[in-house]
């Protein structure tokens, strides 16, 4: 029963964790070094922590979220919180190692599975369980950061992932159902709840973003009986059940009569459609996502304030939130002085969207008069932004108007396939590799010399230079049949392209967390895009210049740009990734211009935007498809279009990749065994196929029968014509020893299998 003495009015889900300058990565990273013990660790850690708590509440959050801190992985602390760390650690004495040694493995044990988190950017590591898994609570971490919290006088709401969610993320290693799990997890929850409330909580935060997908049943029944269950005890802090990065729909009704005190609900992604059915909600507190916690934009008051007033006015209790954790936007704009000022204007980052929230809670609870003047403030930009030229180019959007009936290749896949294999003349059974080789402590020193002025452009330029022309000579010696450049000139994959890109900006501080220590900077797409020059002609054609053997031109393709970076928010995906769609297809006419033959455009994130919920999954794959296709059909039936996807399960995608229409598809198959190629076939799919033959991930190197097997059992499944011959994914983040003696044996395979 919602206590009208105990609410609160301004919060966050989440808040990051890696420190204003990462402070926290270096610390960690100096600990795995060697360089720097637990306890100069726990201190880095710790002062963290007091920066940002005691911040939040001199901003003015009347409730924060205390908890979300974490050395690598909330859901790895999770499995620590509930005794279910992998087997296979258990032996390792110190408490902080083992933890490390089940997120990054050790010589002698593999760590566990990391996946991503729903469809952010941001990994997670999948906890194992079985059906005999033993459930053991230690709830130190959560206690100790709430004391910690509570003694620094920080109204703490410690943040705790809720029972179905973890059971719904962890993976079954004997594949029984984890949900029949549930009673005996339940019990370390409820005492959870009373060691809590001992320690001071008034309120405690379930996260359960498992919530927003489609769920069965017997699911939702889950739900609600362990709502009700966790309700009932006695002594408890009040209880929030957070939902993000979706609407609840049928968990809505499944959760309102359970006796939790709160819901939070994301009304920047989906959440609007539960909007009617809320305000029927009288005995709990809505805490009301409306600031985005996932993308970068300020929040525009008129578009919160009426949907948070309607709720008030139907009689709801409202808070006001961050849509999710802030786990997933950079800390602060404080140090984008370099940024565009107008673009810097239409902004909001961690720090940022907290006083968002503090304004709207204000304006709600004290009346918009109260707080004129940033209000005023906040309108006046949102309306700068709507009117800049630069959010509307009217030659892009002219050109992809005219466009329509171009925009796939009209001959099908055999006829190209004949015509690019009497212009390339190819082996039966090419090789290739996917695009990049090992990152060498050269090209880092180069990188950073260059980054501190210390060589000019001319000289990084001409340092990369001998770097493909190196690779291709190694190539070459190794007899590999379709040749790379090597992507040394480039950082990363989607900042490259949208550093030369119009309509995007890159940030110098913009960090957020991608998985334990990796952090990335992703671009910000804030208008049309538009391609000023050619982006990647002069590395290919020197490259090409170098061999007889046809060289890949290497691009990123529509959607994985949009997916690594912060996209506009003014208008559907759908139209950004044609803009970028046109941008990348001229580039591949400007590439086969240049006499470049082989073309791939790279999609590893095709799977990654797909919508939580199957209903709007349709849609989306139609448009990411349509933009793929937009992006290379410019060019010639000679010219060989090549994608390559990094993952081997595609499930609901499955049916996409034919529709993506590539010459030849590259994948992830070296751990999967080749199964995903019947997959395929049953999808109707009939191009070329590159099922990985070498798995990057490892730094152990195949031998070449252990490839001819691999291929022997692929041609089970695809005839010779459609066969390629390739890794799993780039070669990146390999040793030069290591990939050179792998691929050696690739290309001895292919020949025997010849
Ligand atoms: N062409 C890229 C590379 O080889 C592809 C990387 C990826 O799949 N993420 O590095
Ligand atoms: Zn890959």
């Amino acid at each position: 029963m919602l206590n009208p003495d105990n609410v609160f009015t301004a919060t966050a889900l989440g808040l990051p964790r890696i420190g204003p300058n990462r402070e926290l990565k270096r610390a960690i990273e100096a600990y795995w070094a060697g360089r720097s013990d637990a306890a100069a660790l726990h201190e880095v850690a710790r002062g963290l922590r007091t920066a940002q708590l005691t911040a939040a509440r001199d901003a003015g959050l009347d409730s924060v979220p205390v908890g979300t801190f974490s050395y690598y992985d909330h859901v790895l602390d999770t499995a620590v919180l509930l005794g279910v760390l992998a087997e296979r650690v258990r032996g390792i004495a110190d408490e902080l190692d083992r933890y490390f040694a089940a997120a990054r493995g050790t010589a002698d044990v593999p760590p566990l599975e990391m996946t991503k988190w729903f469809d952010t950017n941001y990994h997670y590591l999948v906890p194992e369980l079985s059906a005999t898994t033993e459930f053991a609570l230690h709830p130190d971490k959560p206690l100790a950061e709430l004391k910690e919290a509570l003694a620094l006088g920080v109204p703490a709401r410690p943040v705790i992932m809720g029972p179905i969610t973890f059971l719904k993320l962890a993976k079954s290693v004997d594949g029984s159902d984890l949900l029949e799990r549930l009673p005996d997890l339940l019990p370390l929850y409820e005492r959870l709840l009373g060691l809590l409330a001992e320690a001071g909580a008034q309120w405690v935060q379930l996260d359960e973003p498992s919530l927003v997908t489609d769920l069965s049943e017997t699911e939702l029944a889950a739900v609600h009986t362990a709502y009700r269950r966790l309700a009932e005890v006695e002594a408890r802090p009040s209880i929030l059940v957070a939902s993000y990065f979706g609407h609840l729909g049928a968990a809505l009704p499944a959760l309102a009569d359970t006796g939790v005190e709160g819901i939070a609900v994301d009304l920047v992604a989906g959440g609007e459609a539960d909007l009617a059915a809320m305000r029927s909600l009288e005995n709990t507190l809505i805490v009301a996502g409306v600031v985005d916690g996932h993308n970068v934009w300020r929040v525009d008051p008129d578009h919160a304030l009426p949907r948070l007033t309607g709720l008030r006015d139907a009689g709801v209790t409202v808070a006001v939130s961050s849509s999710c954790s802030l786990l997933h936007v950079p800390y602060s704009l404080a140090p984008e002085t370099d940024l565009d000022a107008r673009l810097r204007s239409w902004l909001a980052f961690g720090e940022e969207k907290i006083a968002e929230i503090v304004l709207l809670a204000g304006a709600l609870t004290k009346g918009e008069e109260a707080v004129a003047g940033d209000l005023d403030i906040a309108r006046t930009a949102v309306l700068d932004r709507k009117a800049d030229p630069r959010l509307r180019v009217e030659s892009v959007r002219e050109r992809l108007a005219g466009l329509d009936a171009d925009a796939v290749r009209r001959v099908p896949a055999d006829e190209r396939r004949a015509v690019q294999q009497e212009r390339l003349n190819l082996p039966l059974l090419p090789t290739t590799t996917i695009g990049s080789y090992p990152q060498t402590s050269r090209i880092r020193v180069a990188r950073a010399e260059l980054r501190r002025g210390e060589i000019d452009q001319a000289e990084y330029d001409s340092r990369m230079r001998a770097e493909i022309a190196e690779v291709i000579a190694l190539q070459e010696e190794i007899g590999l049949d379709v040749l790379v450049h090597g992507e040394p000139e480039r950082n990363d994959m989607v900042q490259y392209f949208a550093e030369q890109l119009d309509g995007f900006a890159a940030t110098v501080n913009g960090w957020v967390q991608s998985y334990g220590t990796r952090c990335v900077r992703p671009p910000i797409q804030f208008g049309d895009v538009v391609r000023p020059a050619a982006m990647t002609v002069e590395w290919i054609t020197y490259a090409q210049s170098l061999t007889r053997k046809p060289v890949k031109g290497m691009l990123t393709g529509p959607v994985t740009i949009l997916a690594w970076s912060f996209v506009r928010d003014d208008q559907p995906l759908a139209d950004s990734a044609r803009q970028i769609a046109l941008a990348i297809r001229d580039e591949t006419v400007d590439l086969e211009a240049a006499g470049i033959r082989v073309i791939q455009v790279d999609e590893p994130a095709l799977r990654e935007l797909l919508p939580l919920r199957k209903a709007d999954q349709a849609a989306y794959l139609d448009w990411a498809v349509d933009a793929f296709r937009l992006a290379t059909s410019g060019v010639a039936d000679a010219t060989q279009i090549h994608t390559h996807l990094c993952y081997s399960e595609f499930g609901e995608v499955i049916g996409a990749i034919a529709g993506l229409d590539a010459d030849v598809t590259s994948i992830e198959a070296a751990r999967s065994h080749m199964e995903v190629l019947d997959d395929l076939n049953a999808s109707g799919f009939d191009l070329g196929v590159g099922p990985g033959v070498y798995d990057i991930h490892s730094p152990r190197v195949p031998g070449a029968g252990e490839i001819e097997q691999s291929l022997r059992l692929a041609l089970k499944a695809v005839p010779a014509e459609r066969l390629w011959v390739n890794p799993d994914c780039g070669l990146k983040t390999r040793r030069t020893d290591e990939v050179t003696a792998s691929l050696r044996n690739l290309v001895a395979a292919a020949q025997a299998l010849r």
